[in-house]
């Protein structure tokens, strides 16, 4: 009689892998560690798409939502400077490269200083003529491109923390179109204390919106999308005000733009322990019994 062979199981297919859209949340075990991860990306998630006032005021007034302005920067010939000295100098000039008009130049220019005495700041706003060292500058921020010469927004950054270094902040308008994005009407960073504006869409507005860009307010009005405690469209594209990336014809500060811009300038003050308001506010005055 001949043994009979072991037994052996039929041999299965390997089920189909499930499409991630199918895949059930509550039959996955995750770590502690994974569970943290998830609760602290989505808190952070949140508080980028919403906000309240306070948490608003208080994460401009100690530069939390702007602490990479303060990184330092590298010139062309790669030395360091921190991040927004230049407002030690409380001084910002403004000037136009060869062939822009001074009405262009000086309407930007008053719409920078406007910004600034309406927020109450002690920073001299000056118009000068082309100064000899920013001729370099623009000559290394030509780049070819296609039919013609475009501009370089960042070597022109890094070409000027050689050539002027963080003596003052500067605003210039020029004749060409950016490198990138090439449909810009403006590109401004305070880290470098640098504005260049486009003299074809030069006026008081444009003036003021990279003006406040230059001195502090990094983001446009969307962003957080909705902020709790402030009077303003829900949906982002009805809000009509100075820092939405493309107003249309307001050029008033949204009451979430002034706090975050007061705020950052108290904070400024704590910081280079200096002066930076022309006249206390009274938010900080010390409290008064009656
Ligand atoms: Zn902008």
């Amino acid at each position: 009689m001949m043994p009979e062979p072991p037994f052996q199981p039929e041999e299965q297919s390997a089920p189909a892998p499930l499409p991630w859209y199918a895949i059930d949340l509550k039959q996955q075990r995750f770590s502690k560690f994974t569970w943290r991860f998830l609760a602290v990306a989505g808190v952070v998630l949140f508080f980028c798409v919403f906000s309240i006032k306070p948490l608003w005021q208080f994460t401009w007034r100690h530069h939390l939502n702007c602490f990479s302005e303060f990184y330092s920067v590298k010139s062309a010939t790669g030395k360091s400077y921190p991040g927004g000295a230049w407002v030690r100098s409380k001084k910002i000039i403004v000037y136009g490269a060869p062939g822009v008009s001074k009405m262009s130049v000086a309407s930007v220019a008053s719409g920078l200083e406007g910004l600034v005495t309406e927020l109450g700041l002690d920073i001299t706003i000056k118009t000068v003529p082309l100064p000899d060292d920013a001729r370099a500058s623009l000559q290394a921020a030509q780049k070819q491109t296609g039919d013609g010469t475009s501009f370089d927004y960042d070597a022109y950054l890094a070409r000027r923390l050689d050539d002027r270094g963080e003596r003052f902040g500067e605003m210039v308008v020029v004749n060409q179109t950016f490198v990138d994005p090439n449909w810009a009407w403006g590109l401004t960073r305070f880290s470098e204390g640098v504005a260049v504006l486009q003299a074809e869409k030069a006026d008081v507005s444009l003036g003021r919106h990279e003006g406040a860009h230059l001195i502090g307010y990094d983001l446009h009005d969307d962003m957080p999308w909705y902020i709790f405690g402030y009077p303003e469209n829900f949906n982002p594209q009805d809000r009509d005000t100075l820092m939405m990336l493309l107003p249309k014809k307001s050029d008033q500060l949204s009451d979430r733009a002034r706090d975050a811009l007061l705020n950052f300038w108290h904070g400024e003050e704590d910081r280079e322990k200096l002066t930076f308001f022309t006249k206390r506010s009274d938010r900080r005055r010390p409290a008064q019994c009656n």
